[in-house]
């Protein structure tokens, strides 16, 4: 058994990261400024986006998006119940109703063939999820929504530096990135958001400090102008500078961040492929670069004779840490008190919530490491 604890994730932050946010530190301006700026650009460049507005969390993204679309009371919102509960809290918190699409089973996925069915006259907007670095399957979902004008926007919390069809998520349509410490890349907390609706990135920036007309900074003023004026009621959604150059440091790093994972997550499915009671996930078959953000597996419960959380529990055990990605939002007990109607109707996702598990997987894992996990995995399964 390993000595030590491996976390199912961990942040790889460099020396040079370190020294950088100290810069900040000592520079004089450590919120919102030259250094946003400059990320909020290469954040642009890297996607090909038109543009980006740095912010707090992935989380106050969907909140200033909800805000800026005026959705509210009478408003339905189509997202997976399998994702993180803030994009379904949200929509709940703006007074709108979320209505969840059912997943690819072995993808986690919605589809156009998922989401049509739950469009009515009052969808406002539709929230796909790029699942675990994955790209969701754009194309069909875009037409959807064309041709019937609801808004689209992509929780891209998952996917930076994911590729669809040749192209950066991001680049084109409005997507939604967190750098949470467990994403592929990281602020200690915040979040970007990306659009090529220049007057929507022109609302989210006014809403996410105040809702002055101005930035946090003007590069003309040095600093943000005395006399700016509250044009409506905003939020206070900004990044700081100390965490916008660690993003800096990490956004140079990422492809080589996606590169280890993926070398890892190859070695993961290649000893894995000889344990039946394991399942990892699909990798969709249409053109993509998956960013390997999570290492997802599902657990055959029956013929493995115990449930996902005693499998977990029991790698805990044997020093190896896990997740769940995600506990389906409408399980969760205020949804499952306020919508109880819903358990039931959602198979692929009520199965799959039930089944899944996050192995460890980041950056800095060996192969050694990754062989450790194998290893335990099959003594818990007792082979
Ligand atoms: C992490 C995550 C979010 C929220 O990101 P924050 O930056 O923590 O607010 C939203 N959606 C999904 C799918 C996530 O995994």
């Amino acid at each position: 058994m390993r000595e030590n604890f491996l976390p199912f994730s961990k942040p790889s932050i460099s020396e040079a990261e370190i020294e950088g946010v100290a810069r900040v530190l000592r520079s004089g301006w450590i919120t919102t400024g030259p250094k946003t700026a400059e990320f909020e650009e290469s954040f642009s460049r890297y996607c090909g986006a038109r543009g980006s507005v740095a912010l707090c969390s992935a989380t106050a993204g969907m909140h200033l998006l909800l805000k800026a679309l005026g959705i509210g009371p009478g408003d339905e919102v189509i997202t997976p119940s399998m994702t993180w509960v803030s994009t379904v809290n949200m929509i709940v918190l703006c007074g709108a109703t979320p209505v969840f699409a059912d997943i690819d089973r072995h993808n986690l996925m919605v589809t156009a063939a998922s989401i049509e069915p739950c469009i009515t006259p009052r969808t406002r907007l539709i929230v796909p999820v790029h699942f675990a670095g994955a790209a969701a399957d754009m194309d069909p979902i875009r037409r959807l929504c064309a041709d019937r004008s609801i808004t689209l926007v992509e929780d891209a919390a998952h996917a930076a530096g994911t590729e669809y069809k040749g192209e950066k998520i991001g680049a084109s349509g409005t997507a939604i990135f967190s750098f949470h410490p467990i994403k592929n890349i990281t602020t200690g907390e915040g979040g970007m958001f990306c659009s090529d609706d220049a007057g929507l990135l022109d609302a989210i920036r006014r809403l996410k400090f105040h809702g002055l007309g101005v930035d946090a900074y003007d590069r003309r003023s040095q600093g943000r102008s005395p006399q700016a004026e509250v044009l409506e009621p905003g939020f206070k959604y900004n990044l700081t500078d100390i965490a916008a150059v660690l993003g800096l440091g990490q956004l140079a790093r990422l492809d080589a961040f996606i590169a280890r994972r993926a070398a890892l997550a190859a070695r993961y499915r290649e000893l894995l492929a000889e344990v039946e009671e394991i399942a990892p996930l699909d990798v969709p078959a249409y053109a993509m670069r998956h960013a390997w953000h999570l290492f997802i597996v599902r657990l055959d419960t029956e013929r493995a004779g115990m449930s996902r959380n005693a499998f977990m529990d029991e790698l805990k055990k044997k020093n190896i840490g896990t997740g769940i990605h995600f506990l389906a939002a409408h399980t969760q007990k205020y949804y499952r008190e306020s919508r109880p109607e819903l358990l039931g109707t959602l198979p692929h996702t009520e199965w799959n919530s039930a089944r899944i598990c996050s192995l460890p997987l980041f950056p800095a894992m060996t192969e050694e490491d990754v062989d450790d996990v194998v290893q335990a995995v099959k003594e818990v399964l007792k082979k």
